[in-house]
């Protein structure tokens, strides 16, 4: 992290720019031979998960097509308030497809298992989640993942499209706040 990328406001960094590429590399690989050559839609979560959808999909060795859920769940503070509510849906019909939902962050895990079965309702022929973060520490609700980019502790983090207060998003790695951006 260097000084000309808001550098000064991170406690420290927990995940380089590099450490995710290649993680990403590794994943997409493995969604693209879990399909064998079967068409899958991504599913992106809108805002957080715009980096990863960026990476992972230009790390397939092929093309698939995508699509974009809004939902709210966390206001502009840290905390996860578990209420769920549609900002934009699909424009796709998903039935009989299969469905990778493209996620930053697993916290609490309450609004991936909300969009998980609201997707399964929609009676898709398989529905799969990949994140880049998860925090097992945090976990309210059990998710099957079936894709995790890294395990982290139960902190507050920001960068790679991940906010706080929408700022902090075009940073190329994952940190911590240093306290005095919180006050
Ligand atoms: P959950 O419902 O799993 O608790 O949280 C879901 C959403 O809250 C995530 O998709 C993400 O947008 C936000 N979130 C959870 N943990 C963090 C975090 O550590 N940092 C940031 N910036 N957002 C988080
Ligand atoms: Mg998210
Ligand atoms: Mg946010």
């Amino acid at each position: 992290m260097d000084a000309e990328h808001m550098g000064a406001d991170l406690e420290r960094v927990l995940i380089s720019e590099e450490e995710i590429q290649r993680r990403l590399g590794e994943i997409a690989q493995d969604i693209w031979d879990h399909y064998a050559g079967e068409e899958f839609l991504l599913v992106g979560v809108l805002k957080g998960a715009v980096l990863v959808m960026a990476d992972l999909m230009r790390a397939f060795p092929g093309s698939a097509p995508m699509d974009w859920m809004a939902v709210s769940s966390y206001g502009s503070g840290t905390k996860s308030s578990g209420v769920v509510r549609i900002l934009k849906d699909l424009d796709t019909d998903i039935t009989d497809r299969h469905v990778v939902i493209v996620e930053d962050i697993i916290d609490s895990g309450l609004t991936l298992s909300w969009i998980r079965a609201n997707l399964e309702s929609r009676h898709p022929k398989s529905v799969e989640i990949c994140t880049l973060l998860r925090k097992p520490d945090a976990a309210k609700v059990a998710i099957d993942c079936r894709w995790v980019g890294f395990d982290i502790p139960n902190d507050f983090v920001v960068g790679y499209g991940l906010d706080y207060d929408e700022r902090y998003r075009n940073l190329r790695v994952i940190g911590t706040l240093a306290p005095h951006v919180y006050s």
